[in-house]
């Protein structure tokens, strides 16, 4: 189902709900890519996406964020920092 023109650039404008497919698949949307959904909904998730180009876009978009992260190195705090973190806010 293609969204009308209408409620594309609403939806652009952040003034309108999105329609009820778009909302479906965006709020299901991680859970879609790391594979933890039921498949009634992820065939109509994948059904919408090759339908609507906003929510292929939006959900490539999210894809290539979570690869970029899972790339990115992750380092360790030094020892101590929690608990001076933690004081630092009980003392404001
Ligand atoms: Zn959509």
């Amino acid at each position: 189902m293609m969204m009308s023109l209408k409620s594309r650039i609403l939806s652009l404008l952040g003034r309108s709900a999105l329609p009820q497919p778009c909302e479906e698949a965006r709020a299901n949307s991680s859970d879609y890519i790391d594979g933890e959904i039921d498949s009634a909904l992820e065939h109509r998730i994948r059904a919408h996406l090759s339908d609507c180009p906003l929510c292929e876009a939006f959900f490539r978009t999210l894809r290539e964020t979570i690869a970029a992260l899972r790339g990115m190195p992750t380092q360790t705090a030094p020892a101590g920092f929690a608990d001076r973190v933690r004081n630092n806010i009980g003392s404001q």
